[in-house]
């Protein structure tokens, strides 16, 4: 499906910005350079979607490690003071997750997460925006 060529391919790369960029900002572009058109942070759906692809009725969130309990990933480590606290908090946070991702389902919209960690080096990236791009036309 992907018929760049791996200089071109990482011609494309190197223009997604790495540094000060939101990560849901970087996946938006990279997403716009492939062609997708979407809504951002729409409102009206539950949980208020980073990306909102209408055309595919796919919903993305690009979610932070920690905060969004990335399980077996290093960026989800507690903090070693107030363990508890944050251990509750969090679970609060993905508790209201799954409700949201629920509730997306349920009215027929399929729910993308995107973590964070994916981005920290240029060859996951790739292969992880690659991984993006398949869920989204499957
Ligand atoms: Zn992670």
């Amino acid at each position: 499906m992907d018929s760049l060529t791996p200089e071109k391919r990482s011609w494309n790369m190197s223009r997604i910005p790495s540094k000060n960029t939101k990560p849901e900002e970087l996946v938006r572009k990279f997403l716009f350079s492939k062609g997708f058109r979407y809504r951002k942070n729409d409102k009206r759906l539950p949980g208020k979607p980073d990306i909102v692809l209408p055309k595919y009725k796919t919903v993305i969130f690009v979610n932070g490690c920690f905060w969004h309990n990335h399980k077996d990933c290093q960026g989800s480590r507690l903090p070693k003071t107030n363990t508890d606290f944050w251990g509750r908090k969090l679970e609060v946070n993905v508790v209201r997750d799954q409700n949201n991702y629920q509730l997306l389902e349920q009215k027929g919209w399929k729910v993308i997460i995107f973590w964070e960690c994916y981005l920290k080096n240029k060859n996951t990236t790739e292969r992880r925006l690659g991984e993006l791009i398949n869920a989204i036309k499957k």
